[in-house]
């Protein structure tokens, strides 16, 4: 749910969201195509409760008119209870509370997901995925950040935090992470840099002046432009691709279409580590990017199964980017 400035621009971003999905659930190997619904809100408004749950049970007909085709869930401006609600027009809802039959908050799988990068990052770039020792510093404590500071703290990582919030400095203190500013985070000088925070945040500017061997992380779109991609393999920073590093909230979800197992969607959800080893391997042997590689690796996945995508949309850009947007992983087609 968001503002735009016309509905061009929805379409766009429904657009845009819904190829990042697709490439997302094919590099994870999911039974899922790519699908994003936008419910526009009046530009610089908010919805009067009454409209809102008008607007949400609109929205709610319009994924039962797909016959299933479509599944929705929670994503940037919509909460659990919106979900409910939508759960009272149609089933094809997913990532509703534990105690309603869904999988709960995706967060929790997300950053166990992002955890697993980070460690075959580790073994790629240091030889050894352990995070015994290593220096890394999370920019964002919010629902994922905060956990996977948590993991990383728990498996004796020396660590720095960074928020715009100062709030969470109590996290910083109770883990005995130094705290940084969001600027001084990005020119940190640790072994990993975790983006947890917004999208959009590797650019011109900031790419130089980046001080880390390995950056991997839950943030969407973490890319300004897919160019950027190529400017961290010539400075030998590993990064890996934001779409297959902060899956395990959509694999966890997927988990949901045949009767949702928590244990089986954990060990789904810590695979994200072989298949980053392989994207890796097939970008050392073409001598290209993660990024290219990881996109290789999504668009084969979608020929296999008859899909065809376009490929002149960058995956980077939008609201994701420079915005307050979050976007856990939300609706999705059936492939
Ligand atoms: P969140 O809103 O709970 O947390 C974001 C945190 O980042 C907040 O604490 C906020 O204060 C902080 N922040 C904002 N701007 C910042 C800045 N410039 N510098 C430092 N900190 C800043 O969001 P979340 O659910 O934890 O998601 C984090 C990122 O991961 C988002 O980009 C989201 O799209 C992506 N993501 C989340 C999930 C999920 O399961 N929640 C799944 C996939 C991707």
């Amino acid at each position: 749910m968001w503002s735009y400035d016309d509905a061009r621009a929805a379409v766009r971003d429904a657009l845009r969201l819904s190829r990042a999905m697709t490439y997302k659930a094919a590099v994870a190997d999911l039974p899922l195509g790519g699908g994003k619904g936008v419910i526009v809100l009046p530009a610089r408004a908010k919805f009067a409760a009454s409209r809102r749950t008008a607007a949400l049970l609109d929205f709610a007909d319009a994924v039962e008119a797909l016959g299933g085709r479509y599944i929705t869930a929670e994503d940037v401006g919509t909460s659990s209870r919106d979900m409910s609600v939508i759960a009272r027009q149609t089933s094809r809802v997913a990532g509703l509370a534990r105690s309603r039959g869904g999988s709960g908050d995706p967060s929790p799988f997300t950053a166990l997901g992002v955890e697993a990068a980070i460690r075959a990052c580790c073994e790629r770039a240091f030889g050894a995925d352990s995070l015994r020792g290593r220096t890394i510093c999370v920019v964002g404590l919010g629902h994922v950040g905060s956990r996977v500071a948590k993991r990383c703290a728990r498996a004796g990582a020396r660590l720095a935090v960074a928020d715009v919030d100062e709030r969470k400095r109590a996290l910083a203190t109770q883990l005995d992470a130094r705290w940084l500013s969001p600027d001084q985070a990005l020119r940190a000088d640790v072994d990993v840099l975790v983006p947890c925070a917004l999208g959009g945040m590797l650019d011109d500017q900031t790419v130089p002046a980046l001080n880390c061997r390995v950056i991997a992380g839950a943030a969407n779109n973490q890319l300004a432009t897919e160019r950027i991609a190529e400017q961290l393999a010539s400075r030998s920073i590993l990064w890996a691709p934001d779409f297959v590093a902060n899956s395990g909230g959509l694999i966890n979800i997927a988990e949901e279409l045949d009767g949702y197992d928590p244990a089986a969607a954990r060990a789904r959800v810590r695979r994200i580590g072989d298949t980053l080893r392989e994207i890796f391997d097939r970008a050392a042997a073409g001598g290209e990017t993660p990024l290219a590689a990881a996109m290789a690796l999504a668009e084969q996945r979608l020929a296999e199964t008859g899909t065809e995508i376009e490929t002149k949309t960058g995956t980077g850009g939008g609201r994701g980017s420079g915005s307050e947007a979050t976007e856990p992983d939300s609706g999705a087609w059936r492939r």
